[in-house]
């Protein structure tokens, strides 16, 4: 079921800032000490218009991605090339395709661009449904998004539905990879095979930078320049091209870093099971938790957790999914500890046994 009045400014409330945030799928710990000194060495020189098309980061990308510069269209954050996609390749009128429940964000820049959505449900554990989606498919779908893995799902779908999909179709395909770092799964190397691939990344999880807003796109040479020569002049800031940089140039820090949070990941995801909730397979730095066998709607866990400052994203109204899953992201072992407790006493039977 859709709920087509659903809109998605819901799904961007925000924690107030002396708050437990687990609701924006963040990364608990603080970037790089490098990074850090990076951006303030550079913050002296802010007087100065940033690099155009940040083409330094780009170079950089080139080698960590094993692309080609031709390939690599920079954003600020992957919203900015979500949007820029469906500027420069989709035409009012024209069509969006979304297999939900995914990130809101797609459907956020197409509702404000005037761009017509079109859902297919996930079927089974959140798996993509190649064959129904094939099925919704007519001339006027342009672009699919396909978050992989997904938000707020957490799952992969395998390399093989991918490319069933893309070798199938003409209209473009985005894989949007802003997990890569968590997963280490990509389709970046078949952005040279099919003409209609796009992937996305993003510096804001695995990188620990969501506040700079820091993106790019992979993309077939041809289609990479259809974007950049649309993308603002100046549109990603100074601070956040040397600050990406720095980021990829201490892999082993945010290399420790992500094993402490799968590690932490692992943990959580056992003892929300053993409190009796659902959790499933998750391949991110947040968990998605089904609260119906407690016979509790997310709702009333969300809330209960507010009152405790904590923060969890309440998934109700998220066109796919029903009123008993919440996301939460990993956070670090204070705050994990600090949710279990709180999840544990708002249980309806612990309650009653008092
Ligand atoms: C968090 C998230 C984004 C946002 O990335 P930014 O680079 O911060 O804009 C994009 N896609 C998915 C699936 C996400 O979960």
């Amino acid at each position: 079921m859709v709920q087509e009045n659903y809109h998605p400014t819901i799904a961007f409330s925000y924690h107030p800032s002396n708050s437990i945030g687990l609701d924006q799928s963040e990364s608990p710990y603080p970037p790089s000490p490098k990074v850090i000194q990076t951006i303030c060495h550079a913050a002296s020189k802010i007087n100065r218009y940033p690099q155009v098309q940040s083409s330094d980061l780009q170079k950089e990308l080139a080698i960590y991605t094993a692309k080609k510069q031709s390939q690599i269209v920079v954003g600020n954050g992957s919203d900015d090339l979500i949007e820029l996609i469906l500027k420069v390749f989709v035409d009012r009128s024209e069509q969006v395709l979304l297999p939900i429940p995914t990130f809101p964000g797609y459907w956020y820049a197409a509702k404000n661009l005037h761009r017509e959505v079109v859902f297919v449900n996930r079927i089974g554990n959140f798996e993509l449904d190649v064959t129904g989606i094939i099925q919704k498919i007519t001339t006027r779908v342009k672009v699919i998004f396909i978050a992989n893995p997904n938000n707020p799902t957490a799952n992969l779908i395998p390399r093989r539905q991918i490319v069933e999909l893309v070798s199938q179709v003409n209209c473009l395909i985005v894989i949007d990879e802003c997990y890569y770092e968590l997963c280490q799964e990509t389709v970046a190397d078949l952005v040279d095979v099919y003409p209609n691939l796009i992937v996305l990344r993003s510096f804001s999880k695995g990188f620990a930078l969501a506040g700079l807003r820091v993106g790019y796109a992979i993309a077939p040479t041809e289609l990479a320049s259809c974007l950049k020569n649309r993308t603002q002049f100046f549109g990603v800031n100074a601070l956040a091209q040397v600050a990406a940089i720095a980021a990829l140039s201490d892999l082993e820090y945010y290399c420790t870093q992500i094993k402490l949070v799968q590690y932490a990941r692992n943990l959580l995801a056992n003892e929300l099971l053993e409190l009796g909730f659902d959790v499933y397979p998750s391949a991110t730095n947040f968990l998605l938790v089904g609260t119906s066998k407690l016979d509790i709607t997310s709702t009333y866990v969300a809330n209960n957790l507010k009152t405790k400052n904590i923060y969890v994203k309440d998934c109700t109204e998220l066109p796919g999914l029903d009123n008993f899953y919440f996301r939460v992201s990993i956070g670090n072992d204070d705050e994990n500890q600090l949710l279990l407790s709180n999840l544990a006493n708002l249980m309806p039977k612990n309650l009653q046994s008092v």
